[in-house]
């Protein structure tokens, strides 16, 4: 064990707690730092060239390239199972230019993804990331190829982008993806290691990052559990800790509209505390109340769930979703999320209660949902013969259900929507039965906001708007990439290219 030169930096403690003030994060920090005053000392337990935070795609991907680049790498994770969001995701990934979309006749650009994302997030997108990103994500499809990644043979178009360009695992999981890499990843000699959570990062005197402190044998959600060792990273540290959607207590401080009155479709662990690290460090917050409520979850079942791929695949593109009340449609089924959710929103009945819309598709337009048959198992989802029917089990406006439906068979065939504008890129009308419907709701589902990062993934310093030196971060737990609403599909793009950024970057001092 060598001796440790660099020192938790007391005097820059307390500057450091007013910046975390400042973001509202203060009681968790002042906990944290209490924690490690009574750690383990100033020796180093272990030493890396690179240490990572987070074994989801960010993570694992950094991991690679910097093993790739001879780098010693750790990859830490403080829950019992690896993979965080990136392994229960649904494994839909944008890609601008794809092969897929060139044997299909679609005509893509990194221009025109740049711009559908910056639409969707209204135009409070750092144009500088979301244009690698988008010039990446060609590249960064190659990477999952290269590890044995499979795609679906098809290109879906999901709400808000231009033209169809998202890929498809082919077990519709992100698990296809974080499976593949992380195996890669160990065979490379990469280092993972479960139930240790990052505790606090470590600079020397002038700001650089020297390591971490963790807790290892924590148990989940037992803030306390695990014992305090610190960790050197001679080279880099990458913090790849995700986002907070699942932390009511922090998310209702950025947006007291995500009270606990809303689900979440995430994993346990995406709370705040590597953020706080982070913002402790000095890093620069960037829009962290911009949080993402998914558009086509269910109210009739927890998390994430069977509904998403069924409403977002199947009933939103070549379907309706209708006001139970009036049977009519209130907006265009395939705009960006925060479009859909605002409206999803409004539902409520006079005393407050959610009043669900139900969404529907005729048998033909249900060939590219993987998650039909599962919603229909366990009664998420429900198939009727007939439109009257299915407003009858409902209890939809009868009249205005089969007024809204001709009305919308006339627009389909005409090829223009005049309710919602709608593209329509199959004419897929609801004419024949069967017909499969189920009701939708909102759910949180993403963090646009998170720290500063410039286009070498290095964290941005919120005094001195210079890198942190030493100091990475990739995927969701950094900000301003998707501005107000993310489009679907693309946090994928997003954290496998700046993942595979941060760890190159982040074991350039041992390349
Ligand atoms: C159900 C669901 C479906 C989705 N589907 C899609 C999709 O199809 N396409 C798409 O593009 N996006 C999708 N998304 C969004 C996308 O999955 C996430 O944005 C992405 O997985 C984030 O990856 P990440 O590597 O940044 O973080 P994560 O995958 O969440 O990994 C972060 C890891 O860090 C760990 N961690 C956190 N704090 C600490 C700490 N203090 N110490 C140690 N470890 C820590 C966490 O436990 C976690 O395992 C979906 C999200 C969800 C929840």
């Amino acid at each position: 064990m060598k001796k440790d030169r660099s020192r938790t930096n007391a005097p820059a403690l307390s500057r450091r707690s007013l910046l975390i003030a400042a973001a509202g994060s203060a009681a968790a920090s002042i906990g944290v730092l209490s924690g490690f005053a009574a750690g383990p000392g100033d020796r180093w337990d272990e030493e890396y060239d690179v240490v990572i935070v987070g074994s989801g795609f960010a993570g694992t991907s950094a991991a690679i390239e910097a093993r790739k680049r001879g780098a010693s790498v750790l990859v830490i994770e403080k829950m019992a199972v690896f993979g965080g969001n990136s392994a229960i995701n649904g494994g839909a990934f944008a890609v601008a230019g794809s092969p897929l979309q060139a044997r299909q006749g679609i005509k893509d650009s990194v221009e025109q993804m740049v711009e559908d994302m910056l639409k969707a997030g209204r135009g409070l997108n750092h144009v500088e990331l979301l244009r690698v990103i988008a010039e990446g994500t060609r590249w960064a499809y190659e990477f999952t190829l290269e590890y044995g990644v499979q795609y679906k043979d098809v290109v879906l178009q999901f709400g808000g982008h231009s033209i169809p360009r998202t890929l498809q695992t082919t077990n519709n999981s992100g698990g296809g993806i974080t499976v593949p890499l992380g195996k890669a990843a160990r065979n490379m000699g990469v280092i993972f290691r479960n139930r240790t959570k990052l505790e606090q990062i470590l600079q020397d005197s002038s700001g650089a990052v020297t390591g971490i402190v963790v807790r290892e044998g924590h148990r989940f959600p037992d803030e306390d559990s695990g014992r305090l060792r610190r960790i050197r990273a001679r080279s880099g540290l990458v913090m790849a800790c995700g986002g907070f959607s699942s932390d009511v207590r922090f998310r209702t401080r950025q947006d007291p509209g995500m009270d606990n009155s809303l689900q979440s479709t995430n994993h346990a662990g995406a709370t705040s505390e590597g953020l706080a690290a982070l913002l402790r460090a000095g890093a620069t917050p960037v829009q962290l109340d911009q949080i993402q409520l998914g558009p086509w979850a269910s109210p009739d079942e927890k998390g994430f769930g069977m509904s998403p791929q069924f409403l977002q695949q199947a009933a939103f593109p070549y379907g309706i979703m209708v006001d139970i009340r009036t049977g009519k449609r209130f907006v265009n089924e395939m705009a960006d999320r925060k479009t859909r959710s605002d409206a999803i929103l409004k539902h409520k009945d006079e005393a407050g209660n959610p009043v669900y819309p139900v969404a529907f598709v005729a048998e033909e337009g249900t060939g590219e949902s993987p998650s039909l048959g599962n919603a229909l198992k366990y009664g998420v989802a429900h198939k009727f013969d007939t439109i009257e029917a299915l407003a009858q089990f409902y209890g939809i406006n009868r009249e205005g259900l089969l007024a809204q439906v001709d009305r919308y068979n006339a627009f389909v065939k005409a090829g223009e929507d005049r309710e919602f504008g709608k593209t329509f890129f199959k004419k897929i009308t609801l004419e024949k039965g069967p017909f499969y419907a189920g009701r939708a709701w909102v759910k949180v589902h993403h963090c646009m906001g998170g720290v500063q990062i410039n286009t070498k993934a290095q964290v941005i310093h919120m005094a001195t708007g210079e890198p942190i030196p030493r100091l990475f971060a990739s995927g969701e737990v950094t900000g301003g990439v998707h501005g107000a609403s993310r489009l679907g599909s693309c946090a994928i793009a997003d954290c496998l290219v700046m993942g595979r950024i941060a760890g190159e970057n982040a074991a350039a001092r041992k390349a």
